[in-house]
């Protein structure tokens, strides 16, 4: 149970003063859902307003106070084009004040013509002239603040509105019992939670925003920890193999030093009675599917079953094939569950799997169904952690009293600083090598203006038997505009090269849709593919060596370096071409050169955070991982240690969080939503 203090910050929005259904249409557009909600929206930025004589005492940008005359109306001619208000200053001089939509019928009002009114506003060029969009108009006598923090807006609410909802919010907020270990808190000189809070709001309040960062990163550290130690007081099966599955497996290939080392490590978990928390790290191409395999045999050999969670029906139906392929001719059943099997498939499945003659079982969300019940189930691999907390959260639905082991796999490249503070406490066996053989994928930056030579450069590599990938930016699935180039882009490459040779596949795509279209380019039938972003990670063509990615400028480098990874996957010499545009930053061009340089994916991760610098959000995009709201990115990597050091000693001096901190830091744990790992404690 939540702690009662917390109740007023958990409250709904709207029961606040003055938020009715109205306004919280823009605040829960904005993810601003309870009162705690708002006292986290903190400011993009402050302004500094200057009050001024005349308009040529300011330069163009700077926000004013000044005083003016309406002179004329102007409606526009539509009712898309704003109404123009013009006015003069004290010297004479012009300037036009926009209005658009609803804001116009009370701007005629509020500023009739010969009026003498204080606005105060950002100063644009328009042309010749210069002019302020949407000015306030201050009372005679209204003092306005000379610096105000600036939010993030919707439709609906303005910048004044939400600075006084937040104070109203703030009103709400008790002080809390402190959490943070008193000498850290001396070192670094924060304020208290609240007093914290009230300068993140005020321009200079870096410690108390820093404080906020700290307590993220403190309650995150906690949480992993506490997840930890309640896995590590449960029991399960050891697993301890006799082999006669894996000492008859017949690989294609020798395993590489690094797998080899992998599957010790995981075969020394799974022979523990404590179940086994581990994340297998490794780039794209490095051959976690092996290793998974004989994580799985290990289970089977014991009498177990083992269960593969994918994060998507393609790459789910993509393991059975080669998990099958590499059990070759072993004793072994292995079966797919995804949500599209239904009826008689589905029943069939299900009784395997409690009768114990499906070993192997491999799906979507669908194989953790309560409904999905096992004979035997000894370990879960989860393929792509790509979302955070999958692997506690399964852990803590496991009401069994005996915890299957776990397998988390990624390949998504992060900075080593930066895994702590992501996967928590999870061993971690890192595939740090290439399978021998592979020729790395040559990249190559183009400019766009060189389309016509690229396509020219496709139809070759496909009327020689190849196939390729063309990959379109697509920021956000709602993007319109982005979906309607990525179409037009499909519909030129067709008319080139024929609607039976070309295919698409975008996010919008139903699942059996998209698949069908996959499914076709993997069998050959299709020899280009356009797609949008949503070509997965793991996808394996190994006859498409070409990729072209399109605005490459536009997409982050992790995401590039997991794209380029669908190619160099058979045996000929691939190819990836970034077309970039034409005008580029220092650091894009930095970026694609980086491309070019490397195909060492924690490389491109740790030199991508260098580029975009300090201060920036952790992309949640990019990294697929958890990201947090409150800590910047270098704040994540200054203080995740200390963070982490100061949970641990806490739990180490207080396991079940009963003393005073202890208490307390239960308080930080609620506060960002670490509810589960707060139910570990009562059920330990
Ligand atoms: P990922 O780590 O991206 O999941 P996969 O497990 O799909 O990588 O392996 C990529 C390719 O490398 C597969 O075709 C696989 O058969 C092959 N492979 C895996 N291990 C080795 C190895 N030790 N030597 C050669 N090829 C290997
Ligand atoms: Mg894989």
């Amino acid at each position: 149970m939540r702690p009662e203090i917390l109740n007023p910050l958990f409250a709904e929005l709207t029961s606040l003063k003055g938020i009715g259904a109205g306004l919280a249409k823009p605040l829960a557009r904005l993810k601003l859902e309870r009162v705690k909600d708002l006292l986290f929206h903190f400011p993009s930025y402050f302004v500094h307003r200057r009050t001024i004589e005349g308009l040529d005492d300011a330069a163009i940008g700077e926000t004013v106070i000044v005083e003016v005359t309406v002179i004329d109306h102007r409606s526009g001619g539509s009712a898309r084009s704003p109404l123009r208000i013009h006015a003069t200053d004290r010297r004479g001089d012009v300037i036009s004040l926009v209005f658009f939509g609803r804001n116009s019928g009370w701007a005629k009002k509020q500023l009739p013509v010969g009026a003498k009114r204080r606005l105060t506003g950002k100063l644009e060029a328009y042309g010749q002239q210069r002019q302020i969009i949407h000015p306030e108009v201050l009372e005679d006598s209204g003092t306005v603040p000379t610096v105000e923090p600036v939010y993030p807006l919707a439709e609906g609410i303005s910048n004044r509105r939400m600075g006084d909802l937040i104070g109203d919010a703030m009103e709400r907020a008790p002080d809390f019992p402190e959490w943070i270990e008193p000498s850290l808190k001396q070192k670094f000189e924060w304020p208290s939670w609240h007093a914290a809070l009230e300068a993140a709001h005020q321009p200079g309040g870096e410690a108390g925003q820093a404080r906020l960062a700290y307590d993220e990163l403190f309650s995150n550290q906690l949480a992993y920890l506490l997840v930890r130690a309640a896995s590590d007081r449960r029991k399960t099966w050891p697993i301890r193999g006799d082999g006669h599955l894996v000492d008859v497996l017949k690989l294609p290939f020798a395993l590489t030093d690094a797998q080899v080392r992998s599957v010790g490590e995981i075969e020394d978990d799974l022979r523990q009675e404590r179940p086994m928390l581990r994340l297998l790290q490794g780039d794209v191409g490095s051959g976690k599917t092996a290793v998974a395999m004989i994580a799985m045999l290990r289970a089977v050999e014991s009498g177990r079953q083992a269960a593969l969670l994918a994060p998507t029906e393609i790459l789910a139906r993509q393991h059975l094939a080669s998990l099958r392929e590499l059990a070759g001719s072993l004793p072994v059943q292995i079966e797919i569950l995804t949500g599209r099997d239904k009826g008689r498939v589905r029943e069939s499945t299900l009784m395997g799997l409690a009768n114990g003659s499906i070993d192997i079982l491999i799906g979507t969300h669908a194989i953790f169904q309560e409904t999905v019940l096992y004979k035997a189930l000894g370990l879960i691999v989860i393929d792509e952690q790509h979302r955070f907390g999958v692997s506690q959260r399964l852990l803590l639905a496991q009401k069994a009293e005996r915890a299957p082991h776990l397998l988390a796999m990624t390949a998504t490249p992060i900075p080593r600083t930066l895994t702590l503070a992501l996967h928590g406490e999870m061993d971690v066996s890192l595939l740090d090598e290439v399978p021998p053989g592979r020729t790395p994928v040559k990249t190559v930056v183009v400019s766009d203006e060189k389309l016509p030579e690229v396509v020219s450069g496709i139809g070759r590599h496909i009327a020689g038997g190849g196939q390729a990938y063309w990959v379109c930016p697509l920021v956000e699935e709602s993007d319109a505009s982005d979906l309607a180039a990525a179409e037009e882009r499909a519909a030129m490459l067709t008319l080139r090269f024929g609607g039976d040779k070309v295919g698409m596949v975008h996010g919008r795509m139903k699942g059996p849709e998209k698949d069908a279209v996959m499914e076709r380019f993997a069998s050959g039938a299709l020899s280009l593919l356009v797609a949008t972003t949503v070509i997965e990670v793991g996808v394996n063509v190994p006859n498409a060596s070409l990729m072209i990615v399109e605005a490459a400028d536009r997409f982050g480098l992790a995401q590039l370096h997991q794209l380029r990874g669908r190619v160099g996957r058979g045996s000929a010499k691939s190819t990836c071409l970034l077309l970039r545009g034409g005008q580029l930053s220092e650091t894009s061009r930095a970026r694609l050169a980086l491309m070019r340089e490397t195909n060492d994916g924690f490389r491109i991760a740790e030199e991508d955070l260098r580029l975009r610098g300090a201060g920036e959000l952790m992309g949640t995009r990019q990294s697929g991982e958890e990201s947090f709201s409150v800590a910047s990115e270098s704040q994540v990597r200054e203080l995740i240690g200390y963070a982490r050091d100061d949970a641990r000693m806490l739990i180490e001096r207080d396991g079940g969080l009963e003393g005073a901190r202890g208490e307390a830091a239960r308080i930080a744990l609620y506060l960002f939503e670490r509810d589960t790992a707060v139910r570990t404690l009562r059920s330990g």
